[in-house]
């Protein structure tokens, strides 16, 4: 029984007390919205990223100590929609932690309420040391020769507004060369503690899969996360660097 359920124009989301589920929409859902045939047909493998997503849960849960949301099962529903069922974590997004002051340790930063730019600061800067410390660390544990995942190649979300080809090939490599990438690593998928501002997990893994180094970006804010969807020189030879 879901306590909450909400859509936005590519998902729709379930919460209950102790699970999260997410699931793909169909296209009716998706003409029935001002402007989603164009959404409908620009963004792409729409059953083929909630498979991504399930199977990078497993294989990270299997092989890193990444916190991750638990993967409980993944299937289709009766309207050809898929659905991905993890267990529900509680907290704020990264991109959120500045909305108030939170009181880390029972410090109030301002008297007044409202925005709170030191509690956003101490978030951030959590939020790097953990992607630094943690997170990359453990992806770099999980190597293959070739890129994306089980035969399924969903780039970063930064190179797809950029190039939408409608498929990409995998590339194989003679080595290990490429690396486990979270593939949309961004404020809005940090989960944070709302009371200690420390990361509590790492969410969304549908762009998830193996690539090579140059593709582990990631940002703890808005405009410098944005500027790699800009970046198109870097994009564009990125993008030839997995063409097999
Ligand atoms: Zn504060």
């Amino acid at each position: 029984m879901a306590t909450q359920s909400w859509t936005t124009i590519h998902s729709g989301y379930e919460l209950s007390p102790y699970t999260f589920k997410k699931r793909s929409r169909t296209a009716t859902e998706y003409y029935a919205q001002p402007c989603g045939d164009v959404w409908f047909n620009t963004r792409r493998w729409k059953t083929e990223r909630v498979i991504n997503e399930a199977k990078a849960l497993k294989l990270l849960a299997e092989r890193t100590r990444i916190p991750i949301p638990q993967f409980i099962r993944c299937g289709q529903n009766d309207d050809g929609s898929m659905f991905l069922e993890m267990s529900r974590v509680d907290g704020i997004d990264l991109s959120e932690a500045g909305k108030e002051c939170r009181k880390p340790g029972g410090v109030r930063h301002n008297s007044g309420g409202g925005e709170c730019n030191k509690c956003m600061d101490i978030a951030k800067a959590n939020a790097e040391h953990f992607i630094q410390t943690v997170l990359l660390p453990e992806l770099a544990k999980l190597r293959s020769n070739k890129t994306g995942l089980d035969g399924f190649v969903l780039p970063p979300a930064w190179m797809l507004e950029y190039d939408t080809r409608p498929h990409w090939d995998t590339k194989t490599s003679s080595y290990n060369e490429f690396v486990f990438t979270h593939g949309d690593l961004g404020p809005d998928n940090l989960r944070m503690d709302p009371n200690t501002l420390m990361v509590k997990c790492v969410i969304d893994w549908e762009h998830a899969g193996y690539f090579p180094p140059g593709f582990q970006k990631w940002a703890v804010d808005d405009g410098t996360y944005h500027a790699l969807y800009e970046d198109h020189q870097t994009i564009f030879e990125l993008a030839r660097s997995i063409e097999p």
